[in-house]
């Protein structure tokens, strides 16, 4: 009798976890995501009316026309499915923080100090580029998913967030948002958006050389001991410089994987 319970519990777990599973674009892997589309939207939605309530935005024309211009060319790489799938958006907070993130709904931050830290338009589109794959390859919804399953309590929430996020952490998390998405990102999760944001970046034609140039500048500041606030959520190594170039030198060999926006799985281990 009681084996038999346990038997059909196992079987309520296993189907529930199957039904769990998303397959996640680009990559072609599975992908343990509790969330639907509609719900990722919504979540993400709500946390950027927070936000935006929030936060002060830049004005000056010549820098959001700047950012706009580069973020929607990227978006406008994308296959047409990936167009329509989210509510693409760019922000640019007046703050002077080398920082950036994306909301599930597929809305971006960008903080000023980033802007002034990137030396041109290429450099900008590996940045925003990395924050679309965040978007496309469900790592929000992912993280809160791993939070609701592991019940999370707000305190160790907010523990884990960056210093820069930890104020709006606690602000939505007050307002019932689920902000498991603030929490940093894995080192697979990492490396996944840096690949898939190098192919993102030379579907619109921008020059991945300077992804390259960027991740060195980070790594120099780094060694310096003065990592700019970004690097608490994307560690600058010496290994992730690596594998960097060697994706771009991929990448340039074999432009069909650009083409179709497809990762082979060979590239998602090389280190
Ligand atoms: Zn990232």
């Amino acid at each position: 009798m009681e084996k038999k319970y346990l038997i059909s519990l196992i079987g309520v777990l296993v189907s529930f976890l199957l039904f769990s599973c998303a397959e996640r674009p680009v990559i072609h892997e599975h992908a343990f995501i509790l969330l639907t589309h509609y719900q990722e939207m919504s979540l993400g939605d709500e946390a950027a009316r927070e936000i935006l309530k929030k936060e002060k935005l830049v004005k000056n024309p010549k820098i959001v026309k700047k950012v706009k211009r580069v973020f929607d060319r990227l978006i406008k790489a994308l296959p047409p499915k990936f167009q329509k799938l989210y509510d693409w958006k760019v922000y640019v907070i007046d703050k002077d923080i080398i920082n950036a993130f994306a909301l599930p709904n597929g809305n971006i931050f960008v903080y000023k100090g980033l802007i002034d830290f990137v030396k041109n338009d290429d450099q900008l589109a590996a940045v925003l580029g990395h924050e679309i794959a965040h978007v496309i390859l469900r790592h929000g919804a992912e993280k809160v998913s791993q939070a609701l399953l592991a019940q999370l309590g707000g305190y160790i929430l907010l523990s884990k967030v960056s210093p820069a996020e930890r104020e709006l952490a606690a602000k939505l998390y007050n307002l019932g948002i689920n902000v498991a998405f603030l929490l940093p990102y894995s080192r697979k999760q990492e490396k996944e958006a840096d690949i898939v944001g190098i192919l993102i970046m030379m579907r619109a034609g921008y020059n991945p050389d300077e992804a390259i140039k960027l991740w060195e500048k980070m790594v120099e500041k780094f060694e310096k001991k003065e990592p700019p606030e970004w690097l608490s959520d994307h560690p600058a190594s010496k290994e992730r410089l690596d594998y960097i170039k060697k994706v771009v030198e991929f990448l340039r060999k074999h432009p069909q994987y650009v083409e179709k926006f497809e990762i082979p799985q060979k590239l998602l281990e090389v280190d």
